[in-house]
């Protein structure tokens, strides 16, 4: 039997109009050993009738019988193993793979076919052995001469031990006396298998081959030395090739050696887009850092407000499309002017802040707000005992030498008159102390009997605060904090405090001592000395001097709702004290200030976070819905008008940037799909010796994935290096100019991220070109130059 058939075989090439027949019905046999040498002139379908026994090019029609077994219904995976296993191809060109050294070119066939190392390495020195380079085994190809290059071409070829060896004018490109020594190799090598060699020489031809086919027009014209005998079929059995995608990577990596300038731009190149991300995306964290902090800081110093009166934002804009109404009104045409409250005045909205409301109030989330501060006008008697003796104090910061008794009482409403009122978090702990406040000195109070001193950022207390406790102090004085923490001041209740003269008048009495002892007054403790946190921000929401407890003025006012001076003053239109007459207003202040009114003076409501805000501000709108606008509750936001902006212009900006970036990343992922393909281009050659050596589509594409896989990771890493040896500048810059330290900051997950996100792009945007390298015909790509 024959090892190879060849049966009426036809192969046309169809260029335009035009039609080559390459092979025009060959129909021929070749036996298990002998050197055939084959004649032809150029263009005859020599090379073609070679292509098509080495399962490099598909025949139109016929058969092609390998050991009996036809390969009409041949799958590629079968095919790749033929070429790996049975085939060793010689070319005129060498075609050796430059980038590669000589010993991994003659290991390739067996590397693809995942031949173990040490077993790899035998054959190709015993196959570099026998073609006579024993000396040059670790040189690389372009060290070599065409003659030793064409042996490392052979040893490639015969590594695997193939059953045929076809060579394409192995001797074209050398002189006559090199041609001779490779001919003798190979004629050598055809002692035990197949040799099939196209040659142009019929000298060469007659003096080495066995057998002399002549070719012309894609026919055998004659054949020296015919097969005749015809026997049964055998079996035939290939193993399939695989190659490892670490042989891919070594591969592409060796390629990509070869070429450190382009490689290095190529990643430089395509990093920027990276970069541009990594940068963006690290001061954007640092950005958004900051703005969390001026919002949640701006958010402590203003917190959702509600007064006795406030601006309602829905009168004043009507109102003020109503005055764009009036400007042709009839009073206008009438040559009238028509008397109008001002728009201001139209808003002015009062609230009724009533025990509903506060119920209201109580109830909402305390996931939403955490404190809510709620602050009387009632004021207090207090007491404090220097040297010995008790005498009259207050908490008010206002100079209690130039303001006047009964200012004071005018006054009483406003906090100034009364120190601070710290919340008390919702569910029992005092969180906003510790969250906005540090201890200078002592603790943070528990009960609602401890009260604290609060200073400014710069440890200065308002003079006038410790005046008003009694204290002998010059300006400028400094003081112990032992001296401050710990003193106690008394409350006296309306009953012990005020006596009822003869006159019907109450007056407050003058023995002081009686009434600290008595049994309802309660003592309070400067429990500590307390400085807002943040350096960079205001003084807080505390003013500066003593600050207590919520819950101290709701004791208080309990205590003294039914006074017995309040109930006289609840009476009496004249004020009790002094008996004279007074208007409306002076006598609510008069009431209040007696703690006579529980109507809260202020409520400040405290979100738990920015983010919790819209939901507290839609708590207090549905309060609103369907009551009357009297009824209505109107607030104060004035956190909202600067967060909003600051947390939207933060947005937008970053989305911008961002968007640039991911620009300039998919302007490098086109980049790098121009690269590989042109870098397929450029290994056309190596793309159709792979293939003749047994590699798959597969494979080529691997090679391909993985050249872009080292681009793609080295972008990616090389990007992040850049990004964080950027952040450096970048930060002392941006300290320099906004005085704000840090700001860049490179998340390493999202370095991880990036760094996996410009290996994938770069493998998308190459594996396009992979994939059509992979579909080249290996007998076009061979013929490339
Ligand atoms: P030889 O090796 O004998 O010089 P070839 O087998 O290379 O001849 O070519 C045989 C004929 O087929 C030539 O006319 C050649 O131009 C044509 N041919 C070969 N390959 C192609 C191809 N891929 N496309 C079109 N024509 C081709
Ligand atoms: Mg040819």
């Amino acid at each position: 039997m024959p090892l190879l058939k060849l049966s009426h075989i036809n192969k046309y090439y169809h260029v335009g109009d035009t039609v080559t027949k390459a092979q025009d019905d060959v129909s021929v046999e070749f036996r298990k050993q002998e050197f055939v040498a084959i004649l032809g002139p150029s263009g005859s379908g020599k090379t073609t009738m070679l292509n098509i026994i080495g399962g490099l090019d598909r025949y139109d029609s016929g058969d092609l019988l390998i050991k009996g077994k036809s390969t009409k219904n041949f799958k590629d995976s079968e095919w790749d193993a033929y070429r790996n296993n049975s085939v060793g191809f010689i070319f005129q060109s060498y075609n050796l793979i430059s980038h590669l050294s000589i010993m991994e070119n003659v290991e390739m066939g067996m590397t693809l076919s995942g031949v173990p190392a040490a077993q790899k390495k035998k054959q190709a020195t015993d196959a570099l052995i026998r073609v006579g380079l024993k000396d040059q085994m670790y040189k690389q190809p372009n060290q070599l001469s065409g003659g030793q290059m064409q042996r490392v071409a052979i040893a490639r070829a015969i590594a695997n031990d193939p059953e045929i060896l076809l060579a394409d004018e192995p001797t074209g490109a050398l002189d006559s006396e090199t041609s001779d020594e490779i001919m003798q190799l190979i004629r050598d090598l055809s002692k035990d298998r197949l040799v099939i060699m196209v040659t142009h020489n019929p000298d060469l031809a007659n003096k080495y081959a066995d057998r002399i086919i002549n070719f012309a027009d894609g026919q055998i014209q004659n054949d020296s030395n015919p097969f005749e005998e015809e026997q049964k079929q055998s079996d035939f059995s290939l193993n399939n090739t695989k190659m490892s995608y670490w042989t891919a990577l070594k591969l592409s990596y060796t390629n990509i050696r070869t070429k450190k300038g382009r490689t290095f731009l190529t990643v430089f190149a395509s990093s920027i887009g990276i970069i541009s991300i990594a940068v963006v995306l690290a001061l954007s964290n640092g950005f958004q850092k900051q703005v969390d902090q001026t919002q949640s800081n701006a958010l402590s110093t203003m917190p959702v407000t509600v007064s006795p009166t406030s601006n309602d934002p829905s009168a004043m804009s009507s109102s003020s499309s109503g005055s764009s109404d009036n400007s042709n009104n009839k009073a206008a045409k009438n040559n009238q002017v028509l008397a109008e409250k001002s728009a201001e005045d139209k808003a002015q909205h009062t609230n009724k802040i009533t025990t509903d409301y506060l119920d209201y109030l109580n109830k909402m989330p305390k996931k939403d707000a955490k404190n809510i501060a709620v602050s009387y006008g009632t004021g207090m008697n207090l007491l404090r005992e220097v040297n010995g003796k008790y005498k009259p104090v207050t908490f008010s910061t206002n100079d209690p030498d130039s303001s006047s008794t009964s200012a004071r009482a005018a006054m009483s409403a406003s906090t100034g008159m009364n120190g601070s009122v710290y919340p008390v978090e919702r569910n029992g702990k005092q969180s906003f102390l510790r969250t906005y406040y540090k201890v200078l000195s002592g603790s943070y109070p528990t009960k609602s009997t401890d009260i604290v001193l609060v200073v400014d950022k710069d440890n200065t207390v308002n003079i006038n605060a410790l005046k008003n406790l009694g204290f002998n102090v010059k300006e400028g004085q400094k003081y112990n904090y032992k001296d401050l923490v710990g003193t106690k001041i008394k409350v006296v209740a309306n009953d012990d405090y005020y006596t009822k003269l003869p006159t019907g008048n109450y007056v407050s009495g003058t023995d002081y001592s009686k009434m600290a002892a008595k049994a309802n007054t309660k003592t309070l403790t400067v429990k500590g000395i307390l400085r807002v946190k943040k350096s960079g921000n205001s003084d807080g929401i505390l003013t500066n001097g003593i600050a207590y407890s919520a819950n101290l003025t709701k004791d208080v006012l309990n205590a003294n709702k039914d006074s017995k001076v309040v109930a006289a003053q609840k009476k009496s239109d004249n004020n009790v004290m002094t008996g004279q007459k007074m208007d409306k207003a002076a006598r609510s202040a008069i009431l209040t200030t007696l703690g006579g009114d529980s109507t809260p003076t202020n409520i400040q409501i405290y979100p738990t976070k920015f983010k919790q805000k819209d939901k507290v501000l839609s708590y207090l709108d549905k309060y609103n819905q369907g009551k009357s606008k009297s009824n209505k509750v109107v607030y104060t936001d004035l956190a909202s008008t600067i967060s909003s902006m600051t947390g939207g212009i933060m947005d937008a900006i970053t989305y911008v940037l961002v968007a640039f970036a991911g620009i300039s990343l998919i302007t490098s992922m086109i980049m790098i799909s121009i690269i590989t393909y042109t870098s397929v281009l450029e290994r056309t050659k190596e793309i159709g010796v792979l293939k003749a050596l047994g590699a798959r589509k597969k494979d080529i594409t691997r090679v391909f994935d993985a050249e872009t896989f080292i681009l793609g990771f080295g972008a990616g890493v090389f990007g992040i290096v850049v990004a964080w040896a950027l952040t450096f500048p970048i930060n002392a810059i941006l300290e320099n100019v906004t005085g704000l330290a840090g700001v860049a900051v490179l998340n390493p997950t999202q370095a991880v991220i990036l760094v996996i996100v410009s290996t994938v792009l770069t493998m998308l945007g190459g594996h396009i070109p992979a994939r059509m390298a992979a579909k080249k015909d290996a007998a076009v790509a061979l013929r490339a130059e």
